[in-house]
């Protein structure tokens, strides 16, 4: 049976989601020939939890944000697992899960989809080493400025210039162990931006989508405290 095509991951605290991540998924789709993303929304995010970043709503809002703000996009599914779990999220063991899954198998091509921030904490990640032998990686970064080796952590730098693939044909070749790069719409939105509009009283509008934007106001989420 042939392998199928490459299949975009999207993981994130999506605390909430935002045009940054929905654009950041739509271009890779675009760009890297991926057959569909599937947006895995962390359940207690490992990084964030006992800190000012953990999450002010919980997983299952969080979830239902990203239901929201993908519906309607045949290229885009939700995968519920790491909500559902309620334990830390990490990357590694989401993407073992993934390969144990006889829909997707150890033969279809996995693509892990990074902001160009997101991939420079890599090092700092939960068994980070092990990540390249079960997914490929796709970094975002801003148009006419490719990442740098020369600013990445060494141990980064090392392993992308020996796993640097020019081409996004490279996903297709094989289920895992390339890291390309791709080029998206810059949109300096972000999560906490919005938290702190919505903290403030402030309109988080054309920021995020209007179905989630209302979800925020039914739910009294963000609100001023
Ligand atoms: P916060 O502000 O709470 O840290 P965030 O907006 O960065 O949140 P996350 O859920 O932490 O959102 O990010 C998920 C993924 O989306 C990460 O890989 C991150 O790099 C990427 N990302 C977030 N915002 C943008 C953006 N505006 N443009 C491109 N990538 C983004």
């Amino acid at each position: 049976m042939p392998p199928g095509a490459p299949l975009g991951l999207f993981g994130g605290t999506f605390d909430p989601v935002h045009l940054g991540h929905l654009r950041l998924a739509e271009e890779a789709a675009d760009s890297l020939g991926l057959d569909s993303v599937r947006w895995i929304p962390a359940g207690q995010p490992a990084h964030r939890a006992h800190t000012d970043k953990a999450p002010q709503v919980t997983a299952a809002q969080r979830l239902e944000m990203v239901r929201l703000a993908i519906a309607g996009n045949p290229r885009f599914t939700l995968d519920a697992a790491e909500v559902d779990a309620a334990v830390p999220s990490y990357t590694v063991p989401t993407l073992e899960r993934l390969r144990a899954d006889p829909a997707i198998g150890a033969a279809r091509p996995l693509v892990l989809l990074l902001g160009a921030d997101a991939f420079a904490g890599l090092p700092g990640w939960h068994r980070w080493e092990a990540l390249l032998d079960l997914a490929h990686i796709a970094v975002a970064h801003r148009p006419g400025f490719p990442i740098d080796a020369a600013s990445l952590p060494p141990a980064l730098a090392a392993l992308y210039r020996a796993r640097r693939a020019e081409s996004p044909a490279a996903l297709g070749a094989a289920p895992a162990g390339a890291i390309v790069t791709f080029a998206m719409t810059q949109l300096a939105i972000s999560a906490t931006q919005i938290r702190a509009l919505l903290a403030n009283g402030r309109s988080p509008r054309y920021l995020l989508p209007d179905a989630v934007i209302a979800y925020i106001q039914k739910q009294l989420l963000y609100s001023p405290r």
